[in-house]
């Protein structure tokens, strides 16, 4: 499935015009059928500070209702002490065509005194879902259809209208080489619109020098002018400057919208006048879904497995080289699984060795205990052999003196009597 980009060398390659019908003209129809039948799936992270609107931009998104009312706070109840990983999913159709989202929340981001540390239970999950995506990918009978890869990652940025803070260069750091990142400024509607230009010119100065990369659309040779425009124009409001809001308003024209009222006026959630919502999905949803996952798959991940299976020790080619090369494929499973086997085999083997050392602790242990009940009992042997030693030189001293008294009396050198 690489769009594109062609592994084989162009000389190899007979460029003919059909004489006659074959019918892989076909194709994309076939395809489209199957992708209908199947449906389509998106998992999408949201990252942001509590309060930031996360929810209810999932909701305004896909226009439903994603989550139920927030539970409330038991006051009693235990302050969580790190960021969870929250997920919630739904089937959604329009037209005919379903979609299986599932939005990957983080409670708890960046509500701590020391946040430093916030983005490791994020990574960790991200982690966890292309490893299990890697060990499906290497089991004999695959059930591929469990594709629980993040396809695109919103970041939510505080109103502040200074710059990004660093909490948010740490944590977009962290993610931009695992996740398509989409950056957004929150709840938007706070911020005049002079504020928001300035703010984005910060944004995206902080995010050029740190180096974060973003999600940008794709390039095709074949783009038509119209497409290249409209890429052009939803890179031109990266961050987005969003809004969001399930509930309908009544505009002074008398329109009914989704979107916020205010003293001064409403603003209209779906109106590209009023803020960047229908940029933020356009690209998420109607024009560059595929997109986000292709390169979820075909960059992203690619770059993970071959980390991951180097640090295991394995060389290996590109996806495309596996893809059209099976003995080459099969070739690398073999060697990931022995690979697998060698490491569990070394992690028995130590847990093995600390075994027998615990073991051997614990004799030398009762060795020395048993050696010094050896030496209590002999020393107190010892003891009791000396005093009867004592006693006997006493008695033998006492019988002495009698033999003494009695020869003494035999030849009257004796006392008085
Ligand atoms: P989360 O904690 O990030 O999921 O934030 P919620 O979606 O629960 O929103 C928190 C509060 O902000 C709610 O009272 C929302 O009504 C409000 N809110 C959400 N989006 C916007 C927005 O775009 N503008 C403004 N002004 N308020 C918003």
């Amino acid at each position: 499935s690489v769009v594109n980009s062609n592994p084989v060398p162009e000389k190899n390659i007979i460029h003919r015009k059909l004489n006659s019908y074959v019918g892989f003209a076909n194709l994309p129809q076939q395809w489209q059928r199957k992708s209908i039948k199947k449906g389509f799936n998106l998992n999408l992270m949201v990252v942001g500070e509590s309060g930031l609107g996360k929810s209810t931009l999932v909701s305004t998104l896909f226009n439903m209702p994603m989550y139920g009312p927030k539970e409330k706070k038991d006051p009693g109840a235990e302050v969580p002490k790190t960021v969870n990983v929250k997920t919630v999913s739904a089937e959604i159709d329009e037209g005919g065509v379903r979609l299986r989202l599932t939005v990957i929340d983080t409670p708890g981001f960046g509500d701590f005194v020391n946040n430093s540390d916030s983005w490791k239970p994020i990574v960790e999950d991200i982690d966890r879902r292309f490893d299990a995506y890697l060990e499906d990918e290497n089991k004999v009978h695959r059930s591929m259809s469990n594709d629980n890869r993040i396809h695109a990652c919103i970041y939510f940025i505080q109103p502040t209208g200074h710059s990004l803070k660093p909490l948010d260069i740490l944590v977009m750091k962290k993610l931009h080489q695992k996740v398509n990142l989409v950056p957004v400024i929150a709840k938007s509607d706070t911020m005049t619109e002079e504020e928001i230009i300035t703010f984005k010119h910060r944004i995206l100065e902080d995010i050029k020098h740190q180096e974060i990369e973003i999600f940008e659309p794709p390039r095709y040779e074949n783009d038509d002018e119209e497409t290249l425009v409209e890429n052009a124009e939803i890179m031109a409001s990266v961050p987005f400057a969003i809004v969001g809001s399930t509930q309908l308003v009544a505009t002074p024209d008398g329109r009914s919208v989704r979107g916020r009222s205010y003293p001064w006026g409403v603003i209209e959630v779906d109106n590209e006048e009023h803020c960047d919502f229908v940029k933020l999905r356009q690209l998420i949803i109607r024009n560059h879904l595929e997109e986000l996952r292709e390169r979820t798959a075909n960059v992203l991940y690619e770059n993970y497995r071959t980390d991951k299976l180097t640090s295991l020790g394995i060389q290996q080619d590109s996806s495309v080289f596996r893809e059209v090369n099976p003995s080459q494929k099969q070739e690398e499973e073999r060697k990931y699984h022995e690979a697998r086997l060698a490491k569990m085999e070394a992690d028995m083997k130590n847990v093995f060795q600390q075994k027998v050392a615990e073991k051997e602790q614990k004799l030398k242990k009762s060795e020395g205990e048993l050696f010094a009940r050896h030496k209590e009992m002999k020393d107190n042997l010892e003891k009791q052999r000396a005093e009867l030693e004592k006693k006997k030189s006493r008695l033998e001293q006492t019988r002495a003196v009698g033999e003494e008294k009695k020869s003494r009396n035999k030849f009257g050198l004796g006392g008085r009597n």
